[in-house]
């Protein structure tokens, strides 16, 4: 290569060399040495030129190891740049006057060839040198380039070995510092060859898993895995080998590692290959290093979040869901498996404490089966059933409900507290009790057994959430338990309630039916008697007549104790309308004027505007009460006295008075006056009462949200008062479907007629076989049942029915539903007779579409004038 140096490079050249002043080398003296003795030359050097000086290599016949540079024949022929020679110093006027030629070693002939280093700068020269001069022919001068060029090779490998060295020496700090790092790596490293024989592993290695180094180098790398991984590893490396199809090598996924003792280690394995040279098809030309990371730390915290994650998920549902735990009775079952779960223990048992005879006991409400026989059995049931209490204050579970001690043991079979268990007990080897404390206040406990490692104190500090909800959720739990049970109590008091009152309804009804029926027939008979076609005795007619009062006050005082009856047990409904205050004067009137002129005594109304008045009242109860409080002004007045009614508007009320100018009532009576039964010393009087009238006219008016007052003055009369809220807007009163119009007049009709009477009472088809007898165009035909009564109506087809509603089997509702329903019966008009005269049994009667509604006892007179209405129509069909 021509290359002009610059001076600069060359010395750079020079000192990459790393030749300078280092020993002796043979190879350049045995250059040296033969060069010297081929052209018989005294001096001989492999001569190196630096800054300032020509270092010698090797040297024949020189005795200094460098001289300077300057004019020196070396630094000539190195800036020539070829082969150099002089052949005679002294006759070269450029070296005639050199000291290397005037002075020693008295250079006469010199021949020298650069020696260039690899990057083609010259470097230095081989020379050789005479005192005498000296001529090479042109072989000679090409043996000696020869030479030179053998220098130039002995430079490089000098070059060589220096990097070689160099080289070493770094790979051997470099493998050291690997080394190094491989055995104080905290992962565990394995070197495997392509069939999977461990070559080298770390300590780190050995110490995961459990193994002394040479219990492994050379064998298979499966030992060090779990068979499920080590069964396929061979597969997996010949796979690789051949087809290049990862499963580790190259990433890195966590497996497990078995340990010398067989258990298994979670780790990470990140796996690469390390190429060596030679065929990379041959197994063992390839190799494989492994890091394996431990994972138990990681594995081991996993488990501990997916603990708290598992405690948390218990905590959540506890108090989330514990209305459907409770509800579905599976909060216990729930609390004791979770509480066996979270502690990985065999056994478990959740309890409350109650107190039993002055002292804790506990009821046990969820326990593991502990059973071993079938009388174990059942005493867990009985447990579980909460049938059986355990109150033993000295025994594991007892020192803990009993005296709110914690109890742990992790060996049981010998701790003194534990007793000792019946044969056949389970063994319990680890034991914690629990008390379940609420404000101070141990109201539970949960006892776990038999987990597969020993229970602490850290263990009861982490379940301190559980045992607080615990508390939490037996406090609900007691709390729904006593909401449950005061719901029963008030269902079980409504359930009374209702059985009392359907009592008294049962006994109010047989009541009103036991008593009119033969009042029925004796006021009845008394009535057909007074208007018989026979004329009576005038004693007889007196006879009667008594019958006739005594039998009417009978029935006013049934009608009236039934009435009070009925309010008091709270079945009597008022339905509150706009009443015309008009009408139902003058409907009251129309009853008791007679009552008046009998007494002699002056009926009076006062009231200007009554006839647009309307008033919010029920009409009956309303009428009701005026009658009893007129009749009431009549009887206990004076010989020719009066009674005013008089209705005075006062804002936005109607008040309503009965005055009398009768005997009047002391103060100190008044107080009595609506005593039922008391009265008030007119039981010794003539005149004729019940003592109820008044108490019953007071509950009347306290239904309709109203009051019955007085004011009375001994001698000289009473006034009776009562208000009633007034409406603004007129509108007329709702008619009764079921009370007859009055107006008709009673025409006796010649034609016979087919009547058909359902009654069970003899009495009562008796006394109607007389009435309709009288009437003279009716044929009674009279049934003792609903269903006899059916077939006849169905197969006579007659005009009219009487029906019976208190009929034995099928009662008249659902007879008259039938006769309404059969197109045979449709048209025949109904009439109900009933010993009840409730406001419903006519309400119903009415929506049954029955023609109208007797109670008995009946008004004989209305009666005969409704049926012949009614026949009267039907000859118009
Ligand atoms: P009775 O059936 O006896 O009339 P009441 O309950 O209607 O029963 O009245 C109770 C008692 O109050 C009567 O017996 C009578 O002594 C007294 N009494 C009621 N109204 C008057 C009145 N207007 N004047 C005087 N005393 C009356």
């Amino acid at each position: 290569m021509s290359l002009q140096n610059t001076e600069a490079q060359r010395l750079e050249a020079l000192r990459d060399l790393q030749i300078l002043d280092t020993d002796a080398d043979p190879a350049f003296d045995n250059l040296t040495q033969v060069a010297a003795s081929l052209f018989d030359m005294p001096m001989v050097l492999v001569s190196l030129v630096d800054e300032h000086r020509q270092w010698f290599k090797s040297r024949v016949g020189v005795s200094a190891n460098q001289l300077p540079r300057q004019g020196s024949f070396c630094t000539c022929a190195i800036e020539f740049n070829d082969l150099f020679i002089v052949e005679d110093a002294l006759l070269d006027p450029c070296f005639s006057n050199s000291r290397f030629v005037i002075g020693k070693p008295h250079i006469r002939f010199y021949a020298g060839m650069p020696i260039r280093a690899e990057n083609g700068a010259n470097v230095g020269t081989l020379c050789l040198m005479d005192t005498q001069p000296r001529h090479l022919n042109e072989a000679d001068q090409h043996l000696f380039i020869l030479l030179a060029r053998q220098a130039e090779q002995l430079l490089y490998l000098h070059s060589r070995t220096i990097q070689l060295a160099l080289q070493t020496q770094q790979s051997a700090a470099s493998n050291a510092r690997y080394a190094a790092i491989i055995e104080s790596a905290a992962a565990g490293i394995v070197r495997i060859d392509g069939y999977g024989h461990i070559l080298q592993l770390n300590d780190s290695a050995l110490r995961m898993l459990g193994y002394e180094r040479e219990e492994v180098l050379g064998r298979n790398v499966k030992m060090l895995m779990p068979e499920h991984w080590a069964s396929q590893h061979d597969g997996y490396l010949s796979t690789y080998q051949k087809t290049g199809e990862q499963h580790v090598i190259g990433s890195g996924r966590e497996v497990a590692a078995q340990h010398k003792d067989g258990t298994h280690i979670p780790v990470h394995l990140a796996v690469s290959e390390v190429q060596n040279d030679g065929d990379p098809s041959a197994p063992a030309n390839r190799e494989f290093i492994g890091i394996l990371s431990d994972l138990r730390a990681v594995a081991a915290a996993r488990a501990r979040e997916q603990h708290e994650r598992s405690l948390l998920q218990v905590l959540h549902r506890g108090l989330t869901d514990y209305h459907a735990l409770l509800s579905g009775n599976t909060l216990w079952q729930f609390l004791k498996e979770a509480l066996k779960n979270l502690t990985q223990s065999e056994y478990a048992l959740i309890g409350e404490v109650i107190t039993k005879e002055g002292a804790p006991a506990l009821k046990i409400h969820a326990i593991s089966d502990l059973s071993w026989n079938e009388p174990t059995r059942q005493l867990m049931q009985q447990l579980r059933d909460g049938e059986m209490l355990l109150s033993g204050p000295h025994s594991m579970l007892g020192q803990v409900f009993a005296d709110g001690k914690t109890v742990l043991s992790n060996d049981m079979l010998s701790d003194p507290r534990g007793g000792s268990l019946p044969e056949g007990h389970p063994v319990l080897r680890r034991y914690l009790g629990v008390p379940i404390v609420d404000r101070g206040e141990v109201i539970g406990m949960y006892a776990i057994a038999n987990a597969a490692q020993d229970y602490d104190e850290g263990l009861i500090e982490w379940l301190k959430p559980f045992t607080s909800t615990c508390a939490l959720l037996i406090n609900l739990y007691r709390q729904l338990n006593e909401q449950k049970r005061f719901t029963e109590e008030i269902e079980a008091a409504r359930d009374l309630a209702e059985r009392s009152s359907k009592a008294k309804t049962d006994f109010l009804s047989s009541m009103s039916h036991e008593l009119r029926t033969p009042l029925n027939a004796i006021l009845g008979f008394a009535q057909l008697l007074g208007n018989g076609k026979q004329p009576l005795a005038e004693r007889q007619q007196r006879q009667v007549e008594q019958i006739l009062r005594s039998g009417q006050h009978l029935l006013n005082l049934i009608n009236e104790v039934l009435d009070l009856a009925r309010i008091e047990a709270g079945y009597t409904q008022v339905s509150l309308e706009p009443v015309n205050l008009q009408e139902v004067i003058d409907d009251t009137l129309d009853i008791i004027r007679s009552l008046a002129s009998s007494h002699n005594i002056s009926l009076q109304v006062q009231f200007a505007e009554a006839q647009d008045c309307f008033v919010e009242a029920d009409y009956t109860r309303l009428k009701q009460i005026l009658i009893n409080l007129l009749s009431n002004a009549i009887k206990y007045n004076r010989p020719d006295g009066s009674v005013v009614l008089s209705c005075e508007l006062r804002q936005e009320m109607v008040r309503i008075s009965v005055r009398d100018t009768g005997i009047g009532i002391a103060a100190e009576q008044l107080d009595l006056l609506f005593e039922p039964f008391n009265r008030l010393g007119a039981e010794h009087s003539s005149i004729e009462g019940t003592g109820v009238g008044l108490a019953l006219t007071r509950k009347l008016a306290r239904l309709m949200q109203s009051n019955i007052h007085v004011e009375s003055t001994v001698g000289e009369g009473s006034v009776f008062y009562f208000e009633l809220p007034l409406l603004s807007v007129a509108s007329p009163r709702i008619s009764d479907a079921a009370v007859v119009s009055h107006s008709a007049t009673y025409q006796p009709l010649p034609k016979k007629y087919q009547v058909l009477y359902i009654e069970d009472n003899p009495g009562s088809q008796r006394l109607m076989q007389e009435l309709c007898g009288d009437m003279g165009n009716v044929q009674l035909l009279c049934v003792g049942s609903a269903e006899a009564g059916f077939e006849l109506a169905c197969s006579g087809s007659p005009q009219l029915i009487l029906l019976d509603i208190d009929l034995p089997g099928m009662n008249g509702f659902q007879l008259g539903r039938m006769l309404k329903n059969n197109p045979l019966t449709r048209s025949i008009p109904l009439l109900a007779i009933s010993a009840t005269c409730s406001v419903q049994d006519k309400q119903q009667t009415g929506a049954l579409g029955f023609a109208g509604f007797y109670s008995k006892p009946f008004d004989l007179n209305r009666l005969t004038q409704h049926i012949q209405q009614l026949l009267s129509q039907q000859d118009l069909i």
